[in-house]
């Protein structure tokens, strides 16, 4: 079955037919590159990571462009205060993003456009645009988009074009134009801004624009799916969808997927109101990646996500669940015959899983199918009601969902002294040294390495130290 996403142009919930099921292209806006990204940037980004992984579970092969905002005004002013080029602010926050992406175990987008990597392309949209009535030129060598020629404008954000108003939601600009409404295309050249030359003229790109020749670079005219954060829809996403349209005549994207912000103390996560934070300082205090990623997923990507102490606690004990049955399961040994209702609970939560994210990405039931799954298999390793070969089914089959969760912990080897400890503690339990065995078990603790006697010998799992 196709899974259903909710589209924002259409406000409707559609089966999802790729427009070449050969090759399903989705485009996700990126990081301005100014600083940071915040955790509630990147729950947009997990989400787009989260459908990505799902399409390709499915089979669906896909192609994945994340652009890279390095051009803005935000970027030329803090290359100002700190007398560096945007250049070099844009490549030190761009490092950051992608550490952190890997911490989160985000999926690589198989194309990560600079904006300023595209500057040719941006300038023949708009030439196209002047050519077609839809821009015009201002004195001081901008361009305009002209919204009066482009009666669709509003619809993706179901807004009515004749009642928006500057200031409020419509961003001013200091530049001349016909109309309060029309948005910069190209921002003529300043003396102490950056710009580039073209084939419209000495300047720079106006973001909207970058999107749209970035994404139809690589997607082409029309694609599949485009994400972004729910702020993105007005102006960013109207815009882009109107001047792609206006440029080429084509529908622009086949499904549009936005995603809810994320709460912090009951208000928005954002720069503008300090209420942030950030990925790496986040490790910094203790907190496992793995339980991050977990909380920026587990909810709806439509709903608001709460993101506080509680609900990173909540995420932390739900992924050591995980951690501790993938443990029990890797020493888990009996010769007893093999479960025969296996195969029944295995389909019901593959069921479970894929009826939740078919529904609209709807993290919440897929997860909660897993973990009903963990609590069930607990409960036979208890009983010792499986066999050393269901053990290994199982494992195989939350390897085969965590191409999606991404939750796993890594299989990951002791350092040597680490292990020649391990090994030390079998042997002074084998020689009833109690002593020993508890001193062992302290300092790998201590360590960082939890140990534990089971009926199948001695197992290991990393934990987080108090020492952080
Ligand atoms: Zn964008």
């Amino acid at each position: 079955m196709n899974p259903r996403f909710l589209d924002t142009l259409s406000g409707e919930r559609r089966p999802f037919v790729p427009l070449d099921p050969a090759n399903v292209r989705v485009y996700s806006c990126g990081p301005t590159v100014y600083g940071p990204a915040h955790v509630g940037n990147f729950r947009s980004f997990l989400f787009a990571d989260l459908l990505v992984r799902y399409l390709r579970y499915l089979g669906y092969p896909v192609t994945w462009v994340m652009n890279i905002t390095d051009v803005d005004d935000k970027i030329i002013r803090g290359a100002r205060a700190d007398g560096s080029t945007i250049a070099e602010v844009a490549e030190r926050w761009t490092a950051r993003f992608l550490d952190d992406a890997a911490t989160l175990r985000m999926t690589v987008p198989d194309v990560l456009p600079r904006a300023t990597g595209h500057i040719p392309e941006m300038a023949s949209l708009i030439a196209t645009l002047l050519d077609r009535g839809h821009a015009y030129r201002t004195e001081d060598g901008s361009v305009f988009f002209r919204i009066a020629s482009w009666p669709a404008y509003g619809r993706l954000a179901h807004l009515d074009p004749a009642e928006m108003r500057v200031g409020e939601r419509v961003e001013s600009d200091e530049y001349a134009k016909d109309d309060v409404r029309d948005f910069a295309l190209w921002k003529g050249p300043k003396a102490d801004e950056p710009s580039w030359d073209s084939a419209i003229g000495p300047g720079r790109p106006g973001w909207h624009i970058e999107c749209s020749a970035m994404s139809m670079s690589y997607l082409g005219p029309s694609f599949d799916i485009h994400t972004g954060g729910v702020d993105l829809v007005f102006p960013h996403h109207e815009d882009e969808m109107a001047q792609s349209e206006a440029a080429t005549g084509e529908p622009f994207v086949a499904t549009w997927l936005h995603c809810a912000h994320l709460q912090m103390g009951g208000e928005k996560m954002a720069k503008s109101t300090g209420n942030i934070a950030r990925v790496a300082d986040l490790v910094a205090l203790g907190v496992s990646p793995r339980a991050l990623r977990y909380a920026l997923l587990a909810a709806h990507y439509r709903m608001s996500l709460s993101f506080s102490e509680d609900s990173l606690q909540a995420a932390n004990s739900a992924v050591e669940r995980l951690d501790a049955l993938w443990s029990s399961l890797a020493a888990y040994r009996s010769d007893g015959p093999d479960d025969p209702t296996l195969d029944t609970l295995l389909d019901t939560a593959r069921a479970g899983f894929e009826a939740g994210l078919d529904d609209d990405l709807n993290a919440s039931p897929a997860f909660a199918a897993v973990f009903e799954l963990v609590r069930e298999v607990n409960r036979r390793i208890a009983a010792r009601a499986i066999s050393t070969a269901d053990a290994a089914r199982i494992r195989a089959f939350l390897e085969d969902i965590d191409r999606v969760l991404a939750l796993l912990p890594d299989e990951e080897a002791l350092e040597p002294d680490l292990l020649a400890m391990i090994e030390a503690r079998v042997a002074a339990r084998a020689a009833r040294d109690w002593a020993e065995s508890d001193r062992l078990r302290a300092e790998l603790l201590d360590r960082g390495v939890a140990v534990e006697d089971t009926r199948d010998g001695q197992r290991w799992r990393r934990v987080e130290t108090a020492r952080g």
